[in-house]
């Protein structure tokens, strides 16, 4: 109907960060042929960000590791919420997937003997996370395109086209799944630059468009993490799951204003660096959990003594999970023994020579220097929390990636399940290699078992058509104001600690919003437009928005990223349940309870009894005993 262009493929993966860079290239391997979208320039995502590492138990640095310790400390890290079948496939496969990325060209850091290093990381038993500097993201995004290059080469040897079975569409922005029937047919979206819209059939789609920062003020994530793929789920029909869960980095930059919210990588704390208040005192020896009273340093002597033997000590308070440093930050600040712009002093200088700071975290220093006239091998940082991974996402199979709607696949922060109710630092990019292989395999064998392929609308092409234009010349409301509002109220009534008025007023202002999202107007043409795609991310900003605050309400206890002050203990029912987003009007949310499946035995045994016990309800633990005998 329209002149709009139009490709043909067997799976389009939408994102081109690891997830689905990984997802891309296992569907290619598999032969289907594949088309990367992404809405900013190829090599620019989120992943390229990731600084600390890819946490896998490869055992190099302690040899004690293994996949099992490595599954304890997710479920743990996720206070035993998470998808127990995802976190022991990713615990069991993330070290191939490190190995093979060495395979395909990757450098990372070394230990003495020539191995992968391994650095230390909030929650993990062990030095895991293997490492590039403070720069792991990069070489991971960069060894993942130099394998799509080599895979390109290979199509050109063999059909004398590089584009012949895997081509990249860079700053294009997808807007709608397509669907014939209840399947997935295909994708549609526009070019970022032209305006032009572009039209993708394709029977299977793999979504990996990472997180939904953008719906918040501080936040460690760039323009591009407006929770489209969420929103894309939503509306084609699937569900998303754990939305109330977001992590909430312990270390942001707080000054200056411009800069907040920017990261500061756990490393500095992996490292030896130190947390302290305005009095100079390391308060988080003040804020460990009864859950975690034995396995954290209560002297900062044996919190020191750790760094070099491990075995005979345990491991400082500020390597706790993410969420209990978040917290202990927000309270200090709150007490009145904040630093001067409003965080809390993250002290490195003091506790490595200047030029061990440098070679261990380059950007660090750099980041530093350039944006607040800070060197940090010679004073302290201040540092806040910030807005910084959503661990709710798409419901899915754990080990195909398929979403509830046949032909749709999520991978990598979009996901939802692995992580819980918070992710352990550097288990994400592992997660986008571990799931992103199996989502492209599970797209791919999709395509091989559907008898016909599905079949364009043309009618849905025009509404995708008609809605992304409808902001176009109307002389509305400006997306500008109507964006700041959302990440206003989101970050101050849905932010860190959350309670049942503030999150009740948030849904009402929520309710405004959306409404003035329907008459939000951008001047201007199709020609990049800016004020324009803002208009059109709204939409989504504002449906994850609702899911993050209509299930944060309903839940009420406090775990992981999701803190109630009117509920402050975890409770041992909630555990069991998922809240789990719906739309069926592709408007207002519906979320209801879902109990999730037992742990297997052989799973559920790798724990001993006290620890479950802090965890598990009464009648669990009486089936507990059953198994264990
Ligand atoms: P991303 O890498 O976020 O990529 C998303 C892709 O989707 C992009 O290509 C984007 O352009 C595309 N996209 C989005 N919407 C659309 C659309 N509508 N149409 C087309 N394309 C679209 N994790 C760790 O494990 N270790 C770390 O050390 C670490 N450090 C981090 C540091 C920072 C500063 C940040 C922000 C995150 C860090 N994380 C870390 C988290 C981790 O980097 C991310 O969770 C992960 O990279 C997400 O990967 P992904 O493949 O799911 O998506």
């Amino acid at each position: 109907s329209l002149n709009t262009e139009r490709h043909e493929y067997d799976v389009v993966v939408i994102g081109a960060g690891g997830a689905g860079l990984r997802a891309a290239i296992e569907a290619r391997q598999q032969g289907k042929r594949t088309a990367i979208v992404c809405k900013s320039l190829f090599g620019k995502a989120h992943t390229v960000m990731a600084e600390g590492g890819a946490a896998a138990a490869m055992g190099n640095v302690n040899s004690a590791d293994n996949w099992m310790v490595h599954f304890r400390d997710t479920m743990r890290g996720g206070k035993f919420l998470n998808n127990w079948r995802m976190a022991e496939l990713h615990a069991k496969e993330a070290p191939d997937r490190v190995w093979e990325l060495e395979a395909w060209g990757a450098l990372f850091d070394r230990t003495k003997d020539g191995k992968i290093s391994q650095r230390n990381f909030g929650g993990h038993e062990y030095p895991r996370l293997a490492h590039v500097g403070d720069r792991t993201g990069l070489e991971l995004i960069r060894t993942l395109q130099q394998r799509v290059v080599a895979l390109q080469q290979e199509d050109y040897e063999n059909h004398g086209d590089y584009e012949a079975y895997i081509k990249v569409f860079a700053e294009c922005t997808v807007t709608r799944l397509l669907k014939d029937g209840d399947r997935i047919s295909g994708a549609f979206g526009y070019w970022r630059e032209s305006g032009n819209f572009i039209l993708f059939d394709a029977p299977a789609v793999v979504l990996a468009t990472g997180g939904i920062g953008k719906s918040y003020v501080v936040t460690s994530n760039s323009w591009e993490y407006t929770g489209d793929g969420h929103a894309l789920a939503l509306l084609a029909g699937a569900k998303l799951i754990n939305m109330e869960f977001i992590q909430f980095h312990p270390t942001g930059m707080v000054w200056p204003p411009s800069v907040r919210g920017i990261l500061v990588t756990e490393s500095v704390r992996g490292d030896g660096g130190v947390l302290r208040n305005s009095e100079g005192k390391r308060f988080m020896f003040d804020y460990i959990p009864e859950v975690f009273k034995d396995k954290y340093a209560t002297t900062e002597e044996e919190a020191d003594r750790w760094y070099t033997d491990q075995a005979n000590n345990r491991r400082p308070p500020e390597l706790l999970p993410r969420d209990e440093v978040a917290r202990a930050i927000n309270a200090e600040v709150k007490a009145g023994r904040g630093s001067p712009q409003g965080g809390v002093f993250l002290d490195v200088s003091t506790r490595l020579p200047a030029e061990e700071i440098k070679k261990r975290l380059p950007s660090m220093h750099h980041q530093f220097k350039e944006l607040a006239d800070v060197d940090i091998t010679a004073e302290p940082m201040q540092v806040g929390p910030t807005c910084h991974y959503i661990m709710g996402g798409v419901e899915v199979d754990a080990d195909t990636g398929a979403a509830a709607v046949p032909g749709l696949f999520a991978a990598g922060e979009v996901s939802g399940g692995m992580h819980g109710s918070n992710r352990l630092g550097g288990n994400s990019l592992s997660d986008l290699l571990v799931f992103g292989r199996r989502a492209g395999a599970g797209a791919a064998a999709y395509v091989d078992g559907l008898p016909a392929r599905p079949k364009i609308a043309p009618e849905q092409v025009d509404e995708a058509h008609a809605e992304a234009v409808a902001p176009l010349g109307r002389n509305g409301e400006n997306p500008y104001e109507v964006h700041h509002e959302l990440q206003r109220t989101m970050n101050d009534l849905v932010g860190i600690i959350r309670k049942a008025e503030e999150v009740s007023e948030a849904l009402q202002v929520v309710e405004k919003i959306k409404e003035r999202v329907r008459v939000v107007g951008a001047a201007g043409s199709r020609i990049y437009n800016p004020g324009w795609h803002l208009a059109i991310d709204l939409r989504n900003m504002v449906l994850v928005s609702e899911c993050v605050a209509k299930a944060a309400l309903l839940r009420e206890e406090s775990r992981g990223g999701h803190t109630r002050d009117d509920f402050p203990g975890m409770n041992p029912d909630w555990r069991r349940k998922l809240l789990v987003c719906s739309t069926e009007d592709g408007s207002t949310i519906k979320v209801e309870e879902k109990v999730q499946p037992p742990m297997r035995d052989d799973l559920i045994t790798l724990f001993d009894r006290g620890e479950l016990s802090k965890y598990l309800t009464d009648e669990e633990m009486t089936e507990f005993d059953g198994i264990a005998k």
